[in-house]
């Protein structure tokens, strides 16, 4: 049975022909496409988990800043793929890597000494069934706020562009987290649980909590955009949906739409 995340319902949202390149046909492009940006995010968010599960395993000791950014510099250097693409024009990769430091640098300044949640996870896997569906997620951070108990769902977003509150309000992404939370943490039944979009790049949080009717809206959504993947498969129709992300997609050199799209401009 198919298992169904977040980033896979959204590759489908934003072009039925990606995803099915992507998770049916399984096309492994012989050069990786791998963006800049999204190489940037990843280096973050695996120095913020380093760093979380420092603080965890050792509450009472301060990771310093200078651990932090050493973190952040190998992980850029060991997992630098061959090829990255850098799309922007007239930014290079050291502006990039310059910029996740300054991000980090500002994190770390903000949040410091780390005292104010208990972390109980990172990148924790969490899994739902929704109306016989099986969903699953990865949640940045999880953890215990220290002052009013609240359990707090932590989503780094290194986005550069910043979304509207109300948009947030009715994501579908931590919807799906605070689901797999009450699930699998019973034990804090009791507590609220407040979910948190944290904006690195203009170090801004956004913190909801949401409702059981949100949660349901969320949920009846979930089942309808699944009922049409299933329904595209089943008719083998993935329509392409050629725009402005196409310069992103890893598959543009092999997509007829996007070839004839670039001719028709030319
Ligand atoms: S290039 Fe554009 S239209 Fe083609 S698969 Fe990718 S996103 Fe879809």
């Amino acid at each position: 049975m198919t298992v169904y995340s977040h980033s896979r319902l959204s590759a489908f949202e934003k072009c039925p022909l990606s995803y099915k390149y992507k998770y049916l046909d399984k096309i492994k492009p012989e050069v990786p496409f791998i963006g800049i940006e999204a190489y940037m995010g990843s280096a973050i968010h695996g120095s913020l988990e380093d760093l979380y599960k420092k603080q965890k395993r050792f509450p009472d000791e301060k990771v310093p800043l200078a651990q932090l950014l050493d973190k952040y510099e190998t992980i850029w250097k060991e997992k630098r793929p061959p090829d990255i693409k850098i799309i922007k024009e007239g930014t290079t990769e050291e502006d990039y890597f310059i910029q996740g430091k300054l991000i980090l640098t500002e994190y770390y300044q903000t949040h410091q000494p780390f005292s104010r949640e208990e972390t109980l996870s990172v990148e924790e896997r969490i899994d739902i069934n929704i109306e016989g569906f099986k969903v699953m997620g990865f949640i940045d951070r999880l953890a215990l706020n220290k002052e009013n108990g609240n359990l707090e769902i932590f989503d780094y977003k290194t986005s550069g562009t910043l979304p509207d509150a109300a948009f947030l309000q009715k994501d579908r992404q931590l919807s799906i987290y605070q689901m797999g939370v009450r699930k699998k943490y019973p034990q804090y039944a009791d507590r609220n649980v407040e979910v948190i979009y944290d904006y690195l790049k203009f170090n801004k949080e956004f913190r909801f909590q949401k409702m059981e009717d949100e949660i349901s809206a969320v949920k009846k959504d979930i089942v309808d955009l699944i009922q049409t993947i299933e329904l595209a498969s089943w008719e083998n129709d993935f329509k392409p949906r050629v725009g402005k992300l196409c310069r992103w997609c890893e598959f543009s050199e092999i997509c007829a739409a996007f070839e004839a799209s670039v001719r028709t401009d030319a």
